[in-house]
């Protein structure tokens, strides 16, 4: 399969181009057509080195509006991912003028706060983000697309609680994407309590 019979927009197949991905991996086969055609929940497991960051961040880049506020966030369990993510977006989103906002801590708060009121996209930990929604400087009523990335490294450094408090702070229709290495009981469970029907991808 080539990225040309994915249903893209030109200004991403160009992109793509320019980042030198001559075909897609296996985890971007599964979950871009599914997450850009159907309006489902998605469990992909898959690990770092798959490509599994360019499988939801192709067709995010598509399927946001640039003028509606922040339509989608993702949850990383380092900065450092939080970065990267953030980076893969910027190289991947063509001519579309979507503006992503990193929050992680460590960082001053002001520029970030800034950085929100334009944003398109948040990208970031969990107790940052967190302490954006408790200052009410992060909104996330319009929240169509929600990302847990690295779900199972978040469990293990004890981010679960902050992200279902995250959850529940966003709107209730937004679709739900959860990308893991590993599929504990912890990670199951939290996707029958948020997701409902969700389908599941491995790769
Ligand atoms: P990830 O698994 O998302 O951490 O991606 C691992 C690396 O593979 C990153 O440097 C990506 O930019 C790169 N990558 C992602 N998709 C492709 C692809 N289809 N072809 C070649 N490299 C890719």
């Amino acid at each position: 399969m080539n990225f040309n019979e994915l249903n893209l927009s030109d200004s991403i197949l160009n992109a793509i181009k320019n980042k030198g991905f001559e075909k897609p991996t296996d985890i971007q086969m599964k979950v871009i057509p599914l997450f850009l055609n159907d309006e489902c929940n998605i469990v992909a497991q898959a690990r770092t080195g798959s490509g599994k960051t360019a499988s939801f961040a192709i067709p995010l880049i598509e399927l946001v509006n640039e003028n509606n506020g922040i339509e989608a966030i993702i949850l990383t369990p380092t900065r450092e991912l939080a970065i990267q993510v953030a980076d893969e977006i910027e190289s991947l989103k063509g001519n579309k003028n979507l503006k992503i906002a990193k929050i992680y801590g460590g960082k001053a708060i002001y520029p970030q706060i800034k950085a929100l009121k334009r944003a398109n996209i948040v990208v970031g930990t969990p107790g940052r983000i967190l302490d954006h929604i408790n200052r009410g400087t992060l909104n996330l009523e319009n929240v169509k697309y929600f990302i847990l990335d690295e779900a199972d490294e978040m469990l293990n450094m004890g981010f679960v609680e902050d992200v279902e408090k995250i959850l529940n702070a966003c709107n209730g229709d937004k679709r739900i994407l959860l990308f893991s290495a590993t599929m504990p009981k912890e990670i199951l469970n939290l996707a029958k309590k948020y997701m409902g029907d969700y389908n599941f991808v491995k790769a």
